[in-house]
């Protein structure tokens, strides 16, 4: 992966010029929350462009490779998972389209903007498999570039938030469950 080193950064009695401020003092943490629903939609639509880049690599490959004197593609076990997997990010879509709708609007979009970058990330990450398995061992070499991206894909489960606490959000926030953490 390119520019992704990992590092962590520390700052001990750091001092902030007052002119350096933004916005009202013991505010921040909201306007931090506000640029996190921005990053979680950016990375959602990254995700969304993944599934759409994995589903049209897959189907080509699947309509052009031939096996046994027939494109890999007609076989049902090969073209229903791709199919699957467009269907799950055409969904995911509808979700991503809602969460920048409401953030142009400078409305609330906690809650639509992390189920858009869960659903995305999942529907990229389904749609990665996909497509390595279509490739067979082709999706190993390097050329075909699925490899690559099917790793980098699967980081958006994890980054910048996790999964698990998208979840921990919506069990809370949304449906007002007890904290779990
Ligand atoms: C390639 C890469 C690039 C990154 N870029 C940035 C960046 O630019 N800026 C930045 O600030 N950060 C960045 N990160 C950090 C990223 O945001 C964190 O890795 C991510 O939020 C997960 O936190 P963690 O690694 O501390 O995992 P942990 O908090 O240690 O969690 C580990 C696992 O346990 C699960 N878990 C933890 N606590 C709970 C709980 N209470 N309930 C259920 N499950 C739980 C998590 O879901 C996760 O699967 C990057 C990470 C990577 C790998």
């Amino acid at each position: 992966m390119v520019n992704h080193h990992t590092t962590e950064v520390f700052f001990h009695d750091m001092r902030v010029p007052a002119a350096n401020l933004i916005g009202e003092v013991d505010e921040g943490f909201k306007y931090i929350l506000d640029g996190m629903n921005a990053e979680r939609i950016l990375i959602a639509s990254e995700s969304f462009g993944d599934g759409r880049w994995f589903i049209d690599k897959a189907s080509r490959y699947a309509t052009e490779r031939q096996v046994f004197g027939r494109p890999i593609g007609q076989n049902q076990g090969v073209q229903f998972p791709i199919a699957r997997a467009y269907v799950q990010l055409r969904g995911a879509e509808l979700m991503l389209r809602r969460a920048c709708a409401l953030f142009d609007e400078g409305k609330q979009c906690g809650p639509e903007a992390n189920m858009a970058k869960l659903l995305n990330s999942e529907a990229a990450w389904v749609a990665g498999e996909a497509c390595l398995q279509t490739h067979g061992g082709f999706g190993y070499a390097v050329e075909y570039d699925v490899e690559r991206k099917w790793r980098e894909t699967r980081l958006y489960q994890i980054a910048p938030i996790s999964t698990n606490l998208i979840l921990a959000y919506v069990g809370e926030h949304v449906l007002g469950m007890p904290r779990s953490y």
